[in-house]
Parts: structure tokens; sequence; C-alpha cells
């Protein structure tokens, strides 16, 4: 949590031989900036600095261990946001990220929610940037413009958008102002997009992710998830022959077209 008057010690003990514990150290040290030096408006508002949190502690435990544990963490958080919305109800308002306890004990709100849902908002503007040092340049923009204040979710929304005009594409900027923030933000349930750990795990070269992209394609035949995984696989040279082997044994489970399709991403036809 963080506290800026107070100072709080941890016994060196807290991590365990084998590092666990390393992302709670992870967690409270990223608070520093996202809690600390920027701080929520209230307590409507305190989704944003757990979200920039968790978010930031999962780029550090990636740093440490590589990418696919930062993913391993995330989904992770996905379990435990889908068992805290259906610990509430889906359409409990409490579910949601930017709070009205008008009349409400700002404890009651408190669940994972604004840690699990929060962090998939900033892993959407992640993804949305397809560049993380870009995006890592949001963050410390969007620190040091707001350092010693406290903020709301249109301080940062706007911030967001400010920063993405003048720094990233074009197309960045257009996804931006199109995202529905009313269901990101105001409604309740969980958040419109789930992250995409195949791609993700494909494009960090993770193999024991390759089993499961197989799987998935197989099970089922929308042209446009299979393109992108087909493709995204094509890309990765070590495994290009097994996954044109697989797709000629799978292909005839779709319909024609999506084999003719993704078969393309393969260049098996002009
Ligand atoms: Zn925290």
């Amino acid at each position: 949590m963080g506290n800026v008057k107070k100072k709080r010690f941890l016994k060196l003990s807290f991590i365990a031989g084998d590092g666990t514990g390393l992302n709670v150290i992870a967690h409270e040290i990223a608070h520093s900036w996202t809690g600390n030096l920027v701080t929520h408006f209230n307590f409507e508002h305190f989704w944003i600095k757990e979200a920039f949190t968790v978010f930031l502690e999962r780029k550090i435990m990636g740093r440490i261990y590589g990418e696919p544990m930062r993913q391993f963490l995330a989904e992770g958080g996905w379990k435990d946001l889908k068992d805290s919305i259906e610990q509430y109800g889906e359409k409990n308002p409490l579910t949601k990220l930017h709070l009205d306890l008008t009349g409400l004990d700002p404890t009651d709100s408190f669940s994972k929610v604004p840690y699990e849902k929060g962090s998939t908002v900033i892993w959407y503007w992640d993804e949305l940037y397809e560049d993380s040092e870009l995006f890592d340049k949001f963050i410390r923009y969007f620190l040091s413009k707001w350092k010693f204040q406290s903020i709301t979710l249109h301080n940062l929304f706007e911030t967001i958008l400010e920063f993405t005009r003048k720094e990233a594409p074009l197309d960045v900027y257009t996804k931006l102002l199109n995202m529905n923030t009313t269901a990101w933000f105001e409604e309740p349930g969980l958040p419109p997009y789930k992250p995409e750990w195949l791609k993700l795990g494909i494009r960090s070269r993770y193999k024991p992710i390759v089993e499961q992209v197989f799987r998935f394609t197989e099970s089922q035949g929308r042209i446009y998830f299979n393109q992108q995984l087909f493709r995204d696989m094509y890309d990765w040279k070590e495994q290009r022959v097994e996954t044109i082997e697989t797709y000629h044994r799978i292909k005839n489970r779709w319909m024609f077209i999506t084999g003719y399709l993704v078969g393309r991403e393969l260049k098996l036809f002009c």
C-alpha cells in the first residue's frame, strides 16, 4: 500500500530462498512512484494506483525471470479477477473500476477488481502501442506530469491521449480515441477484452505455448484468430515445419475458406 510519511521496513527473511515473495517486494517498491509520487484523488479512483503498480510489478518480474513469467502472473491475475467478480456478482457496481462510493464505506469496495481489472487496462494500452519502450516512455511522462499530485480517471485518460497524440503513430491514437471507455471504466463485470496470452506466448518464443496454440486452432474455425495465430507461428522459424505439418493435419476440420486463408499466411498459395 505505501504511505509517503511513514517509512516501512521489511525483514530480509520476507523473501524466501527460491524468490517467493519477490513480486510483493516489486509491487511495494513500484508504489514509490505509482501510489506515492502520484496518487489517486479519492477512493473512487483507487484502481489507478493499483493498476499501474500491478502492471509494473509484473514487468519487473518479467525482467528478472523472462516474459513467460510476466504472462504467467497476469494469467493468474485474470483468474483471481474472475473469481472476485463471481463472488460479488457480475452486475455488482463494486466491480466497476470507477466507483461511486456515495453512502458506502470504501473498505467494502476492496477486492481484486481494482488490481486485476485495473492492470488489464494498462496491459491493453501497452498492447495497443505494440512498442513497450514507447509505452514505458508514456509511464514516465505520466509520472513526471502528475508528481506530488492526486489524480482522477479524467486526468489519466487526458494524459494518455495527449502523449499518444504527440508521440505515437496515428493509428494508436485513433484506437485509443475509439476505446469504449464506458465499458472499461463505468460498467461492472469483466473488462471488454482479455489479454492475448497465446499471441504473446508465440511472440516471446515460449515453447510450451505451441501445443496450446495448435489445440486452440484445431478446436474452432474462426478465420481471424486462426489467421493471426498461424501468421505468428510462421514467423517463428524453429517452429515453421511443425506449423505447416499441423496446418495440413487440421485444415479439413475448418471451412474451406478458413483453410485457404490460413494457408496463404503460411505462403502455401500465391
Ligand atoms: Zn498495491
